[in-house]
């Protein structure tokens, strides 16, 4: 089993433990790389959707904007 320090309070745990026995913090080595790969994707979703919304409903009233003059 692979030994670790708990980022909070040095003491060594298993780096596969959820939660840190000694502090109870709960997963110590994982939980900031999950929420940052987690924004960036609802950033992705955010960005793609918001293009693919404008492609779909936005460029033909452009389009038909640019027809009318
Ligand atoms: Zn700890």
């Amino acid at each position: 089993m692979p030994l670790a320090q708990c980022p909070v309070c040095e003491k060594s745990i298993s780096k596969r433990a959820y939660a840190c026995p000694g502090c109870g913090e709960p997963d110590p080595f994982n939980s900031k790389v999950k929420s940052k790969v987690f924004r960036s994707i609802l950033w992705l979703v955010l960005i793609v959707g918001g293009v693919y919304a404008f492609w779909i409903y936005g460029l033909p009233l452009l389009i038909d904007f640019v027809h009318d003059i």
